[in-house]
C-alpha cells in the first residue's frame, strides 16, 4: 500500500474512532504479508482487538464513575484468614445473579475483617459485567442528601442513589449518626426495594440498628425492606490490618 493511501486509511480509522485498529494496522499488515493469513482472519483479528479495547475502556469508565476508592479482587482475598466466611457463598455472589434479581447483600463484622474489600471486589465485577455501580458511605450519602434538602434539589440527589444498578453503602454504624440520617437511609432503601441491589456493610448487628440510627421504628422499616430478599454474610474473625503486626509479635515471642 502506498504511503499516502496508508496514511489516509489511518486517518479514517481514527475518525471512525477505531483507534485500536489504527494502532495495530501497521503490524497486522506486515504479519499478514509474511503469513498465510486469510482476508477474513486479518479483518477478524483487527476487529476483535478493537472490540476488546473498547470493552476495557467501558469497564474503566464505569469503575471511575462508581467512585470506588480502590480496586479489590476476590482473587486477592485470603479466605483462609477468615474461616467464618464461606468462600463458596462469596464466589456464588460473584456470579452477580443477586444483582439481576434485585436482591441485597449485607456484610457484617468488626473492623478490618474485609467487609469493604468484598464489597469492592463484587462492585468491580459488576462494572466488568456492564452494571452501573455507585459506592458511598452512609455518612457521605447523608451529607449529600442533607445539602440537597437545603437547596431543594433533594429529589435529584436521591436519584443519584436510586439510579445505579448496584449501590454500595459502606460503613453503616461506624460514626454516630446525626438527625435525619435514618430518614435518608429509609428513603434510599425503600425506593430501591425490589428494584435494584444494595451491598451494605456494617459493624453493628441488626439488634443495635435502632439505637445506632436513633429511631427504632425507622430502623425496623429499613431492615424489613433491606433483608426481605438478601444474603447476609457475617465475618467473625481477626482484623486483617493487624495480621502483620500479630505475625511480628508472634515471631518476637518465638525468638525470646
Ligand atoms: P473492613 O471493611 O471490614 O473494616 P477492609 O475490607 O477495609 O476491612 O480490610 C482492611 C484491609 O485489609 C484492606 O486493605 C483489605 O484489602 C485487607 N484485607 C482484609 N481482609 C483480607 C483478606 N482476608 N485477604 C486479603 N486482604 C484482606
Ligand atoms: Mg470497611
Amino acid at each position: 500500500m502506498a504511503v499516502a493511501e496508508y496514511e489516509q486509511l489511518l486517518g479514517k480509522l481514527r475518525q471512525l474512532r477505531l483507534s485500536r485498529m489504527a494502532e495495530l494496522l501497521d503490524a497486522a499488515l506486515k504479519e499478514a504479508a509474511s503469513s498465510s493469513m486469510t482476508y477474513l482472519d486479518f479483518l477478524r483479528r483487527l476487529v476483535d482487538e478493537e472490540f476488546r479495547a473498547r470493552q476495557e475502556r467501558a469497564v474503566a469508565a464505569r469503575v471511575v464513575k462508581s467512585r470506588m476508592p480502590a480496586i479489590k479482587t476476590l482473587e486477592s482475598f485470603d479466605f483462609s484468614y477468615q474461616p467464618s466466611l464461606n468462600p463458596r457463598k462469596v464466589w456464588e455472589l460473584a456470579e452477580l445473579r443477586f444483582i439481576e434479581r434485585h436482591e441485597n447483600l449485607v456484610i457484617l463484622g468488626p473492623p478490618g475483617v474485609g467487609k469493604t474489600h468484598i464489597a469492592l471486589a463484587l462492585g468491580f465485577r459488576a462494572c466488568q459485567a456492564g452494571y452501573k455501580v455507585l459506592f458511598t458511605t452512609l455518612t457521605d450519602m447523608a451529607a449529600q442528601l442533607r445539602a440537597s434538602h437545603a437547596d431543594s434539589t433533594f429529589l435529584n440527589a436521591l436519584k443519584t442513589y436510586t439510579a445505579p444498578e448496584l449501590l454500595i453503602i459502606d460503613e453503616v454504624g461506624y460514626l454516630p449518626v446525626e438527625e435525619q440520617v435514618a430518614n435518608y437511609l429509609f428513603q434510599v432503601v425503600a425506593r430501591r426495594y425490589e428494584q435494584a441491589s444494595i451491598i451494605l456493610t456494617s459493624n453493628k448487628s441488626f439488634t443495635e440498628w435502632g439505637k445506632m440510627l436513633g429511631d427504632t421504628v425507622l430502623a425496623g422499616a429499613i431492615l424489613d425492606r433491606l433483608l426481605h430478599h438478601a444474603t447476609v454474610l457475617t465475618i467473625n474473625g481477626p482484623s486483617y490490618r493487624m495480621k502483620d503486626k500479630l505475625q511480628m509479635l508472634g515471631r518476637k515471642e518465638g525468638q525470646s
